[in-house]
């Protein structure tokens, strides 16, 4: 019998997403989990990934792009036309496109919870050190997402976080029927998926939050121990990020992307506070 840990990881890929999976998939099979089965659930609208066959480490599900910000914030209708599979696993986990898996992340790093967890999330590597009432939580008291002020204790990023499969899709569920009942009356969180996922875990108590500094963003080179990357959705390379998500057929061109990094400071102040709050974080 097969004692390995079984773990679906979801991926989604619609549009010009789909250029991130092959380096998704070589970085994560040479250092995601390595000790357990792992399956990937890849939704694509790619004719060319679709065109291979399913294999039993891979299953491509058609997905067709919805436009923006729909092709991120339906993500728990996407995932639960699998729920049947996914209910067959121990784990689920979801990696945003542009993740990177930079060295070994194992099943102590990521997976191993007490009987009191139940998820697992990932603070924002950009804002987590943060006032409460500075995080971009969404405000608005129409949406299913709203979060008043002086309330919460984290940010979490949308970009990866997972669970025991039973309670991933019990979440799912949840945010699935807020996201529908936000769209009856027209409105959409802020940060879509990211801001309901946030509601969730408001005053909660069964959430593995992953350290600080485990993922990082391509240009925070400082942060040494990160163990995932987000690659630069804004980089020429990919044309910019508005580029990517379909919103303009115009890339960006490498001149405009340095003016806007020329933007940004040399951020040490936000490197300080970042350390700080990482050496104090009370988890
Ligand atoms: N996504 C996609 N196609 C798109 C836009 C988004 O597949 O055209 C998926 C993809 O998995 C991406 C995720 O939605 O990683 C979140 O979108 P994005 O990274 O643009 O949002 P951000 O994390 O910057 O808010």
């Amino acid at each position: 019998m097969n004692s390995k840990i079984k773990v679906a990881i979801l991926y989604i890929a619609t549009g010009r997403y789909s250029i991130f999976w092959k380096h998704f998939l070589s970085s994560a099979e040479k250092n995601l989990l390595i000790e357990c089965n792992k399956h990937y659930f890849v939704f694509t609208d790619d004719n060319e990934l679709l065109s291979q066959d399913s294999c039993d480490k891979v299953t491509f599900i058609h997905q067709k792009k919805l436009g923006w910000p729909y092709d991120t914030l339906m993500r728990f209708d996407i995932f639960l036309t699998q729920k049947a599979k996914l209910k067959n696993y121990d784990f689920i986990f979801y990696f945003n496109a542009n993740t990177e898996i930079l060295s070994e992340v194992t099943v102590s790093d990521l997976l191993t919870i007490n009987n009191h967890q139940d998820l697992i999330f990932a603070l924002q590597p950009h804002s987590f050190h943060k006032k409460i009432n500075k995080f971009t939580y969404d405000r608005n008291p129409n949406s299913s997402a709203y979060i008043p002020y002086n309330s919460g204790k984290f940010y979490f990023t949308g970009a990866l976080n997972g669970g025991k499969s039973k309670a991933y899709l019990e979440m799912c569920e949840t945010l699935n029927a807020n996201v529908r009942k936000d769209l009856n009356t027209e409105t959409i969180a802020l940060w879509h998926d990211e801001s309901h996922l946030n509601k969730y875990a408001l005053n909660r108590s069964d959430i593995k939050i992953l350290p600080p500094y485990f993922t990082r963003g391509e240009s925070e080179y400082w942060k040494k121990s990160s163990k995932i990357m987000f690659s630069d959705k804004t980089h020429f390379r990919f044309g910019g990020h508005a580029y990517l998500r379909g919103e303009t057929d115009q890339k960006i061109d490498q001149n405009e992307w340095e003016r806007s990094r020329d933007r940004q400071k040399k951020r040490h102040g936000f490197r300080l506070k970042q350390l700080f709050k990482s050496l104090f974080i009370i988890r």
